[in-house]
């Protein structure tokens, strides 16, 4: 196990105090929730995954007892989700049973969170359907189709108390809706300080999928979410879901935004050098290395973003016109138009 960071106290430029808790989730891969006092009633920004509840009221606990705050917590009025991602929601249920707090999260999220089995039957069609529109070999997709699901599967649906929309100000943290990681991530700004969920990391680049499988996800929208996010004057500090803080926070959308346009002339490079069109799975063939399921699943839904999005901007012909006219569910086969 990684040595989880201590909890961490900021101060926001009005005075308001955010503790940072963090938490195991994955090999290699911690994720944090915050406590945010002094803006109005008491909120956490995220819930964690189901496992990390206990490390995350223990840390609730710490908040009071040495940074002498009078907070205990059951005191905790509102949980606000930033995205419905196991490891930022999973544990809303055990939370809100010892605290009764309101649940808030963005409208295009909200099912997921309030209807879990439903939203992951839906999620699974789009999947299925989408692996073969990708190529994907059959023996593949029932590997990656079965990784999809499994986590989601476990987790207890809880109902929401509050909608997250664009502009809204709950508690002295206001609503940014910024779709692209998730169709209703959000993120949330106090005073000066920035709780961007997933949408901006430190280290990583943001995990993308395609809209074909969930609307309101893809490239574009992210792009568009790092644009609105950099029209946000004077943000001093971003604190995501993982990874240390971004001191820098405009600088850090342009090295992002770079990035995905070297892995966007990638995509582009792979079909040049190819003498006959490719699906989806052979584009990621080319570019990674895909030893596990999960990197798989990673490697083929970010290609398969950047694609749509070539795609959606005419930058891409589909070569296998007579198989799409005679198939149910065809391949597609890509070149450069
Ligand atoms: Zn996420
Ligand atoms: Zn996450």
């Amino acid at each position: 196990m990684p040595n989880l960071p201590p909890i961490k106290r900021f101060t926001t430029r009005s005075g308001a105090r955010i503790y940072r808790i963090a938490f195991d989730f994955m090999p290699n891969l911690s994720g944090r929730v915050y406590l945010l006092l002094g803006a109005g009633a008491p909120v956490l920004v995220d819930a964690g995954s189901p496992a990390a509840t206990e490390t995350i009221w223990a840390g609730l606990s710490t908040v009071g007892a040495e940074f002498g705050e009078s907070f205990r917590p059951e005191d905790l009025r509102r949980i606000l989700v930033t995205h419905a991602h196991v490891d930022h929601y999973g544990g809303l249920a055990e939370i809100v049973r010892r605290t009764g707090a309101e649940i808030g999260v963005h409208a295009l999220d909200r099912r997921v969170v309030s209807a879990g089995l439903e939203r992951l039957m839906i999620a699974e069609h789009a999947f299925r359907a989408f692996l073969r529109r990708a190529g994907v070999a059959e023996a593949d997709r029932s590997r990656l189709l079965e990784g999809f699901g499994r986590t989601k599967r476990r987790l207890e649906s809880v109902p929401v108390d509050l909608l997250l929309e664009e502009g809204r100000d709950i508690d002295g943290v206001r609503v940014f809706h910024t779709p692209g990681h998730s169709p209703g991530h959000v993120c949330l700004l106090v005073d000066d300080v920035l709780l961007a969920g997933d949408h901006i990391l430190s280290r990583t680049i943001t995990q993308q999928w395609p809209e074909s499988i969930a609307p309101y996800t893809g490239l574009g929208h992210y792009l568009e979410s790092l644009d609105k996010v950099k029209g946000i004057p004077d943000i001093s500090l971003v604190m995501g879901g993982h990874e240390p803080p971004v001191h820098d926070v405009y600088d850090r959308i342009e090295s992002i935004r770079a990035s995905h346009m070297r892995r966007i002339d990638r995509v582009l490079a792979v079909l040049r050098d190819s003498p006959q069109p490719l699906t989806i799975d052979e584009i990621t063939g080319r570019l990674y290395d895909r030893q596990t399921a999960f990197h798989a699943f990673l490697a083929l839904t970010d290609v398969a973003a950047r694609v749509e999005y070539l795609d959606e901007r005419g930058r891409l012909a589909v070569a296998n016109l007579d198989e799409i006219r005679d198939e149910e569910v065809p391949a597609y086969r890509y070149q450069v138009a």
